[in-house]
This record gives structure tokens, C-alpha cells and sequence, in this order.
């Protein structure tokens, strides 16, 4: 009984936990502890959750934690940074059912609801399982599985897609108007049917060149979901932590929109990926130059300041240790290192920045893409390393390209230009790219990594 009547001081320290994580993780140097504390206001609010009174069964608790926790685990080991979107799209997706899950459950328990619990029900089917099904066919397309590959819409999809989400209201509306169970639970399965429908129309029309952006929608929907299943069970920590996520979801969308110049309209009912591939790939590249790891190593001898653009490629090839050394042996010639970085350079936002930290690279010398570009001119030698899209003087050059005004980091104004890649293939958007054939640019065809072991030997051997 005592415990019980902490449940709400407990539920208050934990979300006053997540505020801090939060605010901790807006800065490298404070974002592991920030981490550390978010999981143990989770951990608390885990915890009080056990002591309510509607918890059937601690066992079943124990258990199905113990699962989760394995499963979590085997899968967090394993993924490879390059299908961190995946996973993220898989979480989200699996809030969305939990939540969908919970509000089920919670009717089943019989009619004594009042009104606004039963709106919240209602409330948490549509959320939930649009966050479920959507977030599968995000995780599909990315896995660019069979059927997913192209973007796919009816005529008519957005007037469709608001008839449904009309007829959910409308079955909230019913199913909170009444006190028969059976009549509830027609009700609620209706809405998780039309949902389902729902959440697999608003997502199959999106290239999957906009996937980052859907995701981040999904984690912002899975907190939302969360949160109204809070009202549904009348838990204060679900509702506060579902809210922070929602709105942290909401606030990540907007910056990833503006860092693609998109807006969130244009995004979820444009037809992206569908604009011009940038004019005959063999023209464009008919005066590309490529260079050795040795003519590499002797530009960069004699370069007094050296910028680094890592992109989807260095996670690919793990190339963010070689790309430590190499910039070590070269800051101690005296030449300077920065990092020049794209916001949705790599396949997740923060996945480059990410990367660097765990090679140990000082988080000064990491410039954001605002920063650096004023500066660009002064730069020597920019090494392209695995990046593409995010250089691509297209964006700015042809209104018809599927990156059409997404802001890049401008390494065609640097003296030189490096381009580390394996062959002269698109990237993401599949797009053909003008940079690589510029006056100022050479092509070191080569993984990321074995490109950069190599050109630090040649280094060594100038002496
Ligand atoms: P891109 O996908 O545009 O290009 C990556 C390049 O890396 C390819 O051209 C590829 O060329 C090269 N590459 C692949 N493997 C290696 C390797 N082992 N060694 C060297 N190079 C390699 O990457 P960017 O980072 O420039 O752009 C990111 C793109 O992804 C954007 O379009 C963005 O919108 C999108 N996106 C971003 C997300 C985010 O949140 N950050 C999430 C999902 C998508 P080659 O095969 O010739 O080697």
C-alpha cells in the first residue's frame, strides 16, 4: 500500500530523468551520461509500473522481459551500422503494437470505462497500428525488398487515405458512445483493420530517398501512441515519456526535412525519387580523372588545411580508424584536419558523427555544414570519402533532380578535390553526380578504408 502511494513520486523522478538524459544528449560530451540517466528514469518507471494494481501477473512480466531483453540484445549486437534505419524502423514499429496491444487488452477487461478512456482506446488502435504497419513498409523499403522498390499509389490515395481516418474517428466515436463490450470490441477491431490499411497507404507512396524522414514521423507516432495509451491504463510516466518521444520525433522530422529542403507536406504526398536521373551518365563522366593512393599522398604533403567528407561509404568500409591515422600523420606535418558533416550524410541522422566518436576524433574538429561552407574556398584538399549525394552539385544546379535544393556541402569550391569510391555508381538518391568530373576533382577508385591504409603508407615512405 505504501508503494503504491510512491508510484507517482516514482513515476515524476523518472520523467524528470528523461528531461535531463535529453538535455545531456544535446551535447557529445555529456550524451553517454544523458543516455545513462534516460535508461534509469526507464528502468524506475519499469519498475513502478510492476507495483500497480492492475498487474495480473509478475511472472508473466519477468518473462516476457527476459525474452525482450534477449532478443534485444541478439539483434543490437549483430546489426550492422549500415541497417541501423531498419532497426529503428523495426522499434517504432513494435512500440506501435505495443501500444495497440495494451489499449486491446484493456478493453477486454470489461465496459466500466468512462468516455475519455474510450476515446483514448480508440485513439491508441489508429496510432498504434498505423505506427506498426507503416514503420514495416519503411523497414521494407530500405531493405529495398521485392514489391517495396518503387514508390506505389492509387488515384485518389489522399482522399482515401482521409475517408479512413474519418471512418477510425467515427468508430471512436461509437465505441465510446456505448457500454456493450461486444459492440466495443467490433469497434476497435474494425479501426486496427482500417488502420492497417492506413498506415501501409501513407507510407507505400514515399521513395525510398524520404525513408530517414518517414522513420523519424514513426518514432514521433510511436510515442503519441504510447501516450494515449498512458491515458488508457492512467499511467503518468507512459503519458510524459510517450510525449517526450512524440515531440523529440516531431522536432528530428523538421530538421532532417530542412537539411533535404523538403517540406513535411511535400514529403508525404510528393512522389519523390521520381525526378529526372540528371542527364546521360556517359557525357557527365567523360572527363572524370582518376588518381593513385601515391599522387594522393603528395598532394595532401603539401596542403596547409585538409577537409574530410565522410558519407554513407566510410561506414560501409569501417574506415573511420584509417581516417584517424591519416589525419594524425598529417596534423603532425602541421597541415589542418576538420570534418565537414552533411545531416543526413550516411544512412541515419548522427551516423557520421557517431562513427568519428567511436575512432576517437575530437568533437571540435567536427564542423557542421553551415560552418564549414563559407569557408570552403580556403580549403586545399577535400577528401570525398564514400560520400555522394551530399556533394552533388546537382541539388543546386537542376530543379528536375530528385535532391532538387537540398543544401550540400560545397567541396567543388576546395582547390582539390578527393573522391574515395569504389567505381563511378550512384548513391542513395541514384542520381549521377557533376563533381566527380569537375576540373578540380580526382577519382581514387578503392574501399574507403584499404584507399586510406594505403595513402597513409605512401605518406610514411615521402619521409
Ligand atoms: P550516398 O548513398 O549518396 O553515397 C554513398 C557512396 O559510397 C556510394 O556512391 C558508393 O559508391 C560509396 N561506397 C559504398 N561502399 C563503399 C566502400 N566500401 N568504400 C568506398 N566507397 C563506398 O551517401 P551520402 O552519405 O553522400 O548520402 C546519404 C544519402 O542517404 C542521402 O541521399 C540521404 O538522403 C540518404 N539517407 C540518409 C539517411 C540519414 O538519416 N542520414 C537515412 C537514409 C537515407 P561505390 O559503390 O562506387 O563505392
Amino acid at each position: 500500500m505504501i508503494l503504491e502511494s510512491l508510484l507517482p513520486l516514482a513515476y515524476l523522478t523518472s520523467a524528470v530523468c528523461f528531461i535531463v538524459g535529453l538535455k545531456m544528449m544535446s551535447s557529445p560530451r555529456t550524451a553517454v551520461r544523458g543516455n545513462l540517466i534516460g535508461a534509469v528514469g526507464m528502468a524506475l518507471a519499469i519498475g513502478a509500473a510492476c507495483f500497480d494494481r492492475g498487474v495480473a501477473s509478475h511472472a508473466l512480466i519477468a518473462g516476457s522481459l527476459a525474452i525482450g531483453a534477449v532478443i534485444g540484445w541478439i539483434l543490437a549486437v549483430r546489426v550492422q551500422m549500415t541497417g541501423m534505419p531498419q532497426m529503428v524502423a523495426l522499434l517504432n514499429g513494435l512500440g506501435g503494437a505495443a501500444s495497440t496491444l495494451v489499449a486491446w487488452s484493456d478493453l477486454l477487461r470489461g465496459s466500466s470505462h468512462p468516455v475519455d478512456t474510450l476515446i483514448a482506446v480508440g485513439t491508441t488502435g489508429l496510432i498504434g497500428t498505423v505506427t506498426f504497419w507503416g514503420s514495416l513498409v519503411a523497414y521494407a523499403k530500405l531493405e529495398e525488398l521485392k514489391g517495396f522498390r518503387e514508390p506505389f499509389s492509387l488515384p485518389g490515395q489522399q482522399v482515401i487515405n482521409a475517408m479512413l481516418v474519418i471512418a477510425c474517428c467515427g468508430l471512436t466515436g461509437v465505441l465510446a458512445s456505448t457500454h456493450e463490450t461486444s459492440v466495443q470490441i467490433s469497434c476497435y477491431i474494425g479501426i486496427v483493420v482500417l488502420s492497417t490499411v492506413l498506415g501501409v497507404f501513407l507510407v507505400n507512396p514515399i521513395g525510398g530517398a524520404d525513408m530517414p524522414v518517414v522513420i523519424s514521423l514513426m518514432n514521433s507516432y510511436s510515442g503519441l501512441a504510447g501516450a494515449a495509451t498512458g491515458f488508457v491504463i492512467d499511467n503518468n510516466g507512459l503519458i510524459i515519456s510517450g510525449s517526450l518521444v512524440g515531440a523529440s520525433g516531431v522536432i528530428l522530422t523538421r530538421i532532417m526535412c530542412k537539411a533535404m529542403n523538403r517540406s513535411l507536406f511535400n514529403v508525404l504526398f510528393g512522389v519523390m525519387g521520381g525526378g529526372k536521373a540528371g542527364g546521360p551518365t556517359d557525357a557527365i563522366y567523360a572527363t572524370v580523372r582518376s588518381t593513385s593512393a601515391e599522387d594522393v599522398a603528395s598532394i595532401l604533403d603539401g596542403a596547409q588545411r585538409v577537409v574530410v567528407v565522410p558519407g554513407y561509404g566510410m561506414a560501409v568500409a569501417q574506415a573511420q580508424h584509417a581516417v584517424r591515422d591519416l589525419a594524425k600523420l598529417l596534423e603532425a606535418k602541421g597541415t589542418t584536419v576538420e570534418y565537414a558533416i552533411h545531416p543526413v550524410a550516411g544512412r541515419m541522422p548522427g551516423h557520421m558523427n557517431v562513427l568519428l566518436a567511436e575512432a576517437d576524433i575530437a568533437y571540435d574538429k567536427l564542423k557542421e555544414m553551415d560552418e564549414i561552407n563559407p569557408t570552403l574556398e580556403t580549403v586545399d584538399v577535400a577528401i570525398v570519402l564514400g560520400a555522394n549525394d551530399v556533394v552533388n552539385p546537382l541539388a543546386k544546379t537542376d530543379p528536375n533532380s530528385p535532391i532538387a535544393g537540398m543544401p550540400i556541402i560545397e567541396v567543388d569550391k576546395c582547390r582539390t578535390v578527393v573522391v574515395i569510391k569504389r567505381s563511378l555508381s550512384p548513391g542513395f538518391a541514384k542520381i549521377p553526380n557533376p563533381l566527380f568530373a569537375a576540373p578540380n576533382a580526382l577519382l581514387l577508385y578503392a574501399d574507403a578504408q584499404k584507399a586510406l591504409l594505403d595513402i597513409v603508407k605512401a605518406i610514411k615512405e615521402l619521409g
